[in-house]
């Protein structure tokens, strides 16, 4: 837990009492938003792949560690029975839930006539049919559920991890910008679907930021020069950036926001190459 988390007061975002789940939260990006909706005062479910138990474990400690309240669990967000089971589970330890996070997210690096069907349908299936399983799990309890005008404004809320990749092509990672690409109009589309029924359904869309899944962009100084030659704002983001986005659309203080994508990029998506060219 570092001091930008322990300065997150559980009454800033009015969230204390609501539940959140989040997908791929044992590391990255992830973890950062569980740390500070637990700290925000949100009970969370950290889902994580089986191999990364004890990060998982780590997560739920620091929440605990603040008086927060969270548990892990084990699930392929693109397996159905899996996702079933885990909301299932969530509902049985914490009654309901107000918040998903679709976070969890892979790369599969590859010259195009040599990316295998596997390699595309891997990452079509985390990033694109895992955010479709775990928002239709989601959808269902929130239209159960209900209202509950006293805990939030909206019936429930659904934030997806995008990237500036939903915009910007991706040379060798066809896969993943097709993939980020399919989450902007799931997430649009669900949000007109559902904006009767008051949930609402955004996105936040990275630019770089230091986490394991883009280590060669940032581990030496010759790759780290050449990520900032992209980035206007001259440094890397962190996880911690990001995770203040999701507090604010997690909470009621965005609550006309829907269908929309705020990107968190130090104006990566703003074509920094084109800068003094015309
Ligand atoms: P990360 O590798 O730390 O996080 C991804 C998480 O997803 C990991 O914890 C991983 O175990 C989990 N995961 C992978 N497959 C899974 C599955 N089938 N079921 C459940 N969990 C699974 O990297 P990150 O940067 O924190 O990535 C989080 C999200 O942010 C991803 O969706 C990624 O595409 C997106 N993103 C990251 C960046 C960046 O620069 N780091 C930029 C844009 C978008």
């Amino acid at each position: 837990m570092n001091t930008k988390q322990r300065a997150i007061s559980k009454d800033t975002f009015g969230l204390s009492g609501q539940i959140a789940l989040l997908t791929g939260a044992s590391s990255g990006i992830g973890r950062a938003c569980a740390l500070a909706l637990g700290c925000a005062g949100v009970k969370v479910v950290i889902n994580h792949l089986p191999e990364a138990s004890n990060e998982a474990a780590k997560v739920c400690q620091e929440i605990e560690d603040v008086g927060g309240d969270a548990f892990a669990y084990a699930a392929d967000v693109s397996n159905e029975a899996q996702v079933a089971a885990m909301f299932a589970e969530m509902v049985a330890r914490f009654g309901t839930l107000h918040i998903l996070v679709n976070n969890a997210g892979i790369e599969s690096s590859a010259k195009f006539q040599e990316m295998t069907l596997s390699q595309w349908q891997k990452v079509i299936d985390v990033n694109l049919t895992g955010m479709f399983l775990c928002s239709r799990e989601a959808i269902r309890e929130f239209l159960r559920r209900g209202a509950q005008p006293d805990v939030s404004q909206a019936s429930g809320k659904i934030i997806c991890m995008s990237s500036v990749h939903q915009e910007i092509p991706w040379a060798f990672e066809a896969n993943y910008a097709a993939s980020k690409g399919g989450v902007d109009l799931l997430m649009r589309s669900l949000a007109q679907e559902f904006a009767p029924q008051k949930i609402r359904v955004n996105a936040v869309a990275p630019g770089a930021i230091r986490t394991p899944i883009n280590r060669s962009a940032w581990r030496t100084e010759e790759a780290m020069k050449n990520l900032l030659d992209l980035i206007p704002y001259k440094r890397i983001g962190e996880p911690d950036d990001i995770a203040q986005a999701v507090l604010w659309l997690a909470s009621d203080l965005s609550d006309y926001m829907n269908g929309a994508t705020m990107f968190v990029d130090g104006a990566m998506s703003a074509y920094p190459a084109f800068r003094g060219a015309g």
